[in-house]
């Protein structure tokens, strides 16, 4: 009987114990892992990745932690957790969430010796296995079509080819994040943007060792260009291996893939490129070389070679990380070549931990390619065409000066990117090449502590005050412009040119310095005017010739409606 009772006293703990976890109380972002040690066994032959190392997990909440989940893929399973070499209880369970490729992730949640303070910290040796096979089941859940799926998630071991990117796409080194949705607008970029910030100054350290049994020796690429490399033979058998430190982790999403790559060595660039690739890699190199002037020429020379990945699926998306740029060499022209070069080499020369700053210049050095390539419209309508889809996304928070939404927070790359890259393109119209190229001179990563430093650094190459740009389009997200020409009156002088007095009304809730072009028969004068959210500003311009029409805004500036910029001019009633 007492037995029994025990028994069941028991069961109504580990119930109890069961409940606790899943329903309440797992605060899964509260540790952030600041250290990684880890050795990581890659066996193609086998689709197989083994892995054992250390973590170190702080505590940064702001209430003890007795719980730890750690999370990694869900085609990976926990082998074992030990604290001090001693084995800890932990549960296993699966974890639906889009951050992994799977849709899932396997987690491990860990009952901790004792209760880990905030700030506190504790260590853990780990060990999981499993096989990292071509999976798409996360965006083909949401009704993406199969090809363009596999497309995009092609991350996979395999002899021919492995290519392994972590967070947001394989967690192949444990995670510790919140449930990440795509059918739920930005969830994921919310969940990823908080990871990489938790995870900024953390330090990981990875010995990635490839053993095949047929003796096959691949190059291994690592995003990381300080990795060691190394080859070895053991009768039949072969191991290649990279020891790399990323120190800190910063913004990078560690990454590696292994195939059969010759390379293509440049004074600036290195092309890891694919068997029967190689006119195709030239002719890449080629492209990219003639943009390195003009980017050093904005963003100062380059620290490091832009290296390009070549991938063997012709469809497969582009994935960037740092200088370093993974892309299907087959099949791309040299237009393409040189727009994208444009960014690679940007972040070759240039960093910033701020994504607006970072990405938002690296896209904007695309425009300018385009620009010096063919001519500003051809720029804007590039810019065009990326800003159509935050255009739209923009009209429902216009009115609410979203902070959560600005550039300087946001965490969605519709913003750090497309906007950005206008944002950007305004300030030069703005402050002018000079001044703006000095500013960007002056930028140290190190020192931008504060969201305010860049515009302060632009703010002592210029004479104009600048706050209310940055307030509204970089510090909160007060939506767009919309630009309205609310009269113009032309007048006949005594020279006989005629003067036009434009007034642009923005019924926006966002500010900007916008073109307006008066049109008369055989051309345009264009001048420039600051027209701030919901005010008029006028401006008189001379024409040679009678006016004809005024158009405000050649789509340089973002605006959210494009369909009230042109008014015809009745001509002048002559005395
Ligand atoms: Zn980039």
């Amino acid at each position: 009987m007492k037995f029994l009772a025990m028994h069941y006293a028991a069961r109504l703990v580990s119930v109890l114990a069961i409940l606790c976890v899943s329903c309440c109380a797992v605060d899964r972002e509260a540790f952030t892992i600041t250290n990684y040690d880890l050795n990581v066994r890659i066996e193609p032959e086998q689709h197989r990745l083994g892995a054992r190392g250390k973590i170190t997990l702080r505590n940064d909440s702001t209430v003890p932690q007795k719980i730890a989940v750690l999370q990694i893929s869900s085609s990976l399973d926990w082998r074992s957790i030990t604290v001090g070499g001693k084995s800890v209880q932990f549960v296993t369970q699966p974890y639906t969430s889009d951050i992994d490729h799977t849709g899932g992730l396997s987690e491990a949640i860990v009952t901790l010796p004792q209760a880990i303070a905030p700030k506190g910290t504790v260590d853990l040796e780990i060990a999981y296995e499993g096989v990292i096979l071509p999976d798409a089941t996360r965006l083909t859940r949401i009704g993406a079509p199969d090809e363009a799926a596999r497309s995009s998630d092609w991350d996979r071991i395999d002899t021919d080819f492995t290519a392994v990117r972590g967070v947001g796409y394989v967690a192949w080194y444990p995670i510790t994040t919140e449930v990440a949705n795509l059918s739920e607008g930005d969830s994921l970029f919310e969940v990823l943007g908080r990871w990489k910030a938790r995870e900024y100054a953390s330090i990981m350290h990875v010995h990635i060792a490839v053993s095949r049994d047929d003796g096959e020796l691949q190059e291994l690429v690592v995003n990381e260009a300080s990795c060691k490399l190394m080859f070895e033979r053991e009768g039949r058998a072969s191991q290649y291996s990279a020891d790399c430190t990323y120190q800190p982790l910063g913004s990078a999403a560690p990454a590696f893939v292994t195939g059969n790559y010759q390379d293509l060595e440049r004074p600036t660039l290195l092309v890891h490129y694919l068997h029967s690739h190689d006119t195709a890699a030239a002719s890449f190199a080629d492209a990219a070389e003639k943009v390195v002037p003009l980017v050093t020429e904005w963003f100062g020379a380059l620290h490091e070679k832009a290296r390009t990945v070549d991938l063997p699926d012709p469809q497969a998306a582009p994935y960037e990380s740092g200088s370093l740029l993974f892309t299907p060499l087959a099949n791309n022209d040299a237009k393409l070549a040189g727009l994208s070069a444009a960014h690679q080499l940007t972040h070759a020369a240039f960093y910033s931990p701020r994504p607006w700053i970072n990405e938002g210049l690296a896209h904007f050095a695309q425009a300018l390619y385009l620009e010096r390539e063919k001519n500003r419209q051809s720029a804007i309508d590039y810019m065009g065409l990326h800003s159509s889809a935050f255009v739209r996304a923009e009209k429902p928070a216009a009115a609410e000066a979203d902070v959560k939404n600005s550039l300087v927070n946001a965490a969605n790359d519709e913003l750090y990117r497309s906007k950005a890259m206008c944002v950007w393109w305004m300030l030069r119209d703005m402050v002018g090449d000079a001044a703006l190229k000095k500013a960007i001179a002056a930028y140290r990563p190190e020192q931008d502590k504060e969201p305010s430093y860049m515009a302060r650094l632009i703010a002592a190459q210029t004479q104009r005050d600048l706050e209310w740009f940055f307030d509204d389009w970089v510090y909160r997200d007060r939506g767009l412009p919309d630009f309205k020409v609310e009269s113009a009156f032309p007048r006949k002088t005594a020279t006989n040119t005629f003067i036009v007095a434009v007034t642009v009304e923005n019924l926006g809730t966002a500010g900007a310095e916008v073109p307006v072009m008066v049109r008369f028969s055989s051309g345009e004068v264009v001048k420039r005017l600051e027209v701030r959210a919901k005010e008029k500003a006028t401006i008189r311009v001379e024409t040679p010739t009678a006016p004809t029409e005024v158009v405000v805004n050649d789509g340089s500036v973002p605006e959210s409606d494009m369909r009230n910029n042109v008014l015809k001019i009745v001509p002048p009633v002559e005395p």
